[in-house]
């Protein structure tokens, strides 16, 4: 080992002596559920140069690191296991000599089968500073998520983890079968489904009784997780016949039984419904959660991107004289964001809005203001055009009128205000269409893997349906994806490009689709 120390490159070493900032962090990402990460997790992705992942993290994880961080997922690297390791370390120990932040994402905890050991071993050897963050390991993700209490009072007060799978230059004799068969607890077996029948086998001919209740569960913790049960006996016929492959685990002891009570997760009124999101990605983050919270399996597909207009003078011009207007209206989140940011940018704060009065489309554009501390002095009772402009109608009678919006959409605001106000009508952001057709979303479209799309605006809507795959069009059509849309304007849009809508959301706001989604499915398939 002394000798492997002699071959560190002296600077890099020193330099990490100075700072003792650790260089690489071995982290566990949890079974899958990005709510299951750290918090120290989160802040080491969030201010990494270089993630390292496993093929069984979610890429979701991968967007807590910033844009420009690099991601590389080992399994894509050459070399064929179990050659592909020393490749990881070199990376990361490279990387690490050039000052990078590296992270090693590892699915779950990185000690528990996960070779982190192996890992931190070779970044001491390299004398790389290095810093480990545990993980939820699978076995207590799948025991919560299925409803299995791994120990209970009543039960088990031990539980062991296990692995079924272990080097292939491993003999069977490394796992003492009639100890194991003798455990007075519960067991949690790791990569155990290809020689599941091999381990049942085993146990019980060593003592463990056949009618032990058993589980098996797969993608734990995640939308799309799935759970057998039966006896010890049973459970590999049973796992078969449920078509139950990796990543699973299988847990064996009495509290499996708990489960029927406490299966709380696979009884969310969404588990299991792939859903699509259209919306651009900064802005599908509170209607992925809430989806997600439901129980469904979230793909995100932007399919419009939100830009800087492509002439930002009339907008410059109009803040400079804001006091000319009686109402500034906003229609859309962007709509507030962009102005109020640029705002500042010529020059002035929130004080230029004096006593300019301000008027949003509906509630989410309503907190959008609240984030910058200014209150909306009116909102229409329904969320759409026709309404905002009937509300704002006898408010604005030979007033300056400003309305903020894109650079596309519809003129009605301008049009109905236009006969009783003088109304100027500013693009402070662009939308163009954009649909990356390699996202992995597309992919899953493309699959029929998705069971419903929620389109969030007429825009979104045309936007995607106007370059879908002839495949995935007809199973709208045919209903085998259904549509959910935000209003009757969204609506319209749809099946004017000749796609039928599934459900209509009552109040015009992704909340207001969410709740159509959920009625539609208690509805039945
Ligand atoms: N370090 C990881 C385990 C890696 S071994 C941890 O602490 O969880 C890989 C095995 O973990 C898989 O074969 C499977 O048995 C189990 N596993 C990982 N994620 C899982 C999940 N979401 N659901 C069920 N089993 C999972």
């Amino acid at each position: 080992m002394d000798t492997e120390k002699h071959k560190v490159d002296p600077i890099a070493s020193s330099s990490d002596e100075r700072t003792g900032a650790a260089t690489v962090a071995l982290v566990g990402a949890g079974p899958g559920n990005p709510g299951l990460l750290t918090v120290r997790a989160v802040e080491l992705l969030g201010r990494a140069d270089l993630v390292l992942y496993d093929r069984l993290v979610p890429v979701r994880l991968l967007d807590f690191a910033p844009e420009n961080a690099k991601r590389v997922c080992v399994d894509s690297l050459h070399g064929t296991h179990p050659e592909r390791w020393p490749e990881i370390y070199r990376i990361a120990i490279d990387a690490a000599r050039q000052g990078l932040r590296v992270v090693r994402l590892k699915g779950g905890d990185p000690f528990v089968f996960g070779r982190g050991g192996e890992e931190a071993e070779a970044l001491r050897q390299a004398g790389i500073a290095y810093e480990i963050v545990p993980g939820v390991t699978a076995a207590l993700g799948a025991g919560a998520f299925a409803g299995i209490p791994l120990t209970h009072r009543r039960h088990v007060s031990a539980v062991a983890f296990v692995t079924g799978h272990e080097k292939p230059d491993k003999t069977d004799s490394f796992l003492d079968w009639p100890g194991l068969a003798r455990f007075p607890g519960t067991l949690v077996v790791y990569m155990g489904m290809a020689r599941l029948s091999h381990i049942v086998e085993q146990l019980i001919a060593h003592g463990k009784a056949a009618d032990t209740p058993a589980a098996a569960v797969q993608w734990a913790t995640t939308g799309r997780q799935r759970t057998v049960t039966a006896s010890l006996h049973d459970l590999p016929e049973a796992v078969r016949s449920a078509e139950l492959k990796a990543p699973s685990l299988v847990i064996i002891g009495s509290v499996v039984e708990l489960r029927d009570e406490l299966a709380w997760f696979e009884s969310r009124p969404l588990f299991g419904q792939r859903i699509l999101v259209t919306r651009p990605r900064h802005q599908a983050g509170s209607m992925v959660a809430r989806l997600e919270e439901l129980g469904a399996v979230v793909s995100v597909l932007p399919t419009v991107e939100i830009r800087a207009p492509h002439d930002w003078s009339p907008v410059d011009c109009a803040l400079s004289q804001l006091e000319r207007y009686r109402w500034i209206v906003f229609t859309s989140v962007n709509g507030v964001e962009a102005l109020l940011t640029r705002l500042r940018h010529v020059g002035r704060d929130l004080r230029a809005l004096g006593s300019t009065q301000l008027a949003v489309i509906g509630p989410s554009t309503a907190d959008a203001l609240r984030r910058f501390h200014l209150e909306p002095d009116l909102m229409p009772p329904v969320f759409d055009s026709e309404s905002l402009a009937a509300t704002l109608l006898p408010h604005v009678a030979g007033h300056r009128v400003l309305l903020a919006r894109a650079d596309r959409g519809r003129d009605v605001l301008r049009e109905r205000l236009g006969k009783v106000a003088e109304v100027e009508q500013i693009a402070v952001y662009s939308q163009v269409d954009a649909l990356d057709p390699n996202a992995e979303a597309m992919e899953a479209l493309r699959q029929g893997e998705i069971d419903f799309i929620t389109a969030t605006s007429s825009n979104i809507a045309r936007s995607l349906l106007s370059r879908l795959d002839e495949t995935s069009a007809r199973r709208i059509r045919s209903g085998a994806i259904r549509l959910v849309s935000i209003s009757p304007i969204t609506s319209a849009a749809i099946v004017e490009m000749g796609f039928p809508v599934a459900a209509e959301a009552r109040i015009y706001t992704a909340e207001g689709a969410i709740e159509a989604l959920l009625t539609l499915r208690s509805q039945g398939p």
